[in-house]
């Protein structure tokens, strides 16, 4: 997607301060931290928001909700931590290329 903030972050197109890559996903500080950590885990597969998913992203999908609690003790969060999914314009979602968001570091207000 030519047009993707977040593909071009995978490109290497624009820079991020990435703390974690694979051949699945990317993890990146969010640029507008909202917590002490706040990271944003996104597949390099181009998928709009969580609307779009199917079943061929089974896999893929499950892969990053097991990866997220290691990166989350990775990152000091022992104390726990919070996982935010925006989905379409209603849902606050602002970039459209799924990210799952993952917030910490303090203990953070209820929600
Ligand atoms: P959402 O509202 O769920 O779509 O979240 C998009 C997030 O992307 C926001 O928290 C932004 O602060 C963040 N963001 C936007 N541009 C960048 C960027 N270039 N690098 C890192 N994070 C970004
Ligand atoms: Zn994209």
């Amino acid at each position: 997607m030519s047009d993707c903030l977040f593909c071009k972050i995978i490109a290497g197109e624009i820079p991020a301060n990435v703390v974690y890559e694979d051949d699945k996903i990317l993890v990146f500080k969010d640029i507008y931290p909202k917590a002490a950590v706040h990271l944003l885990m996104i597949p390099k597969l181009h998928i709009e928001s969580l609307e779009k998913l199917d079943e061929s992203h089974n896999d893929l999908i499950a892969y990053m909700m097991l990866k997220l609690p290691v990166l989350a003790d990775e990152q000091g969060l022992s104390g726990g931590f919070r996982t935010i999914i925006n989905t379409g314009k209603g849902g606050g979602q602002e970039v459209f290329h799924l990210h799952i968001h993952l917030l910490g570091g303090k203990n953070l207000p209820g929600f």
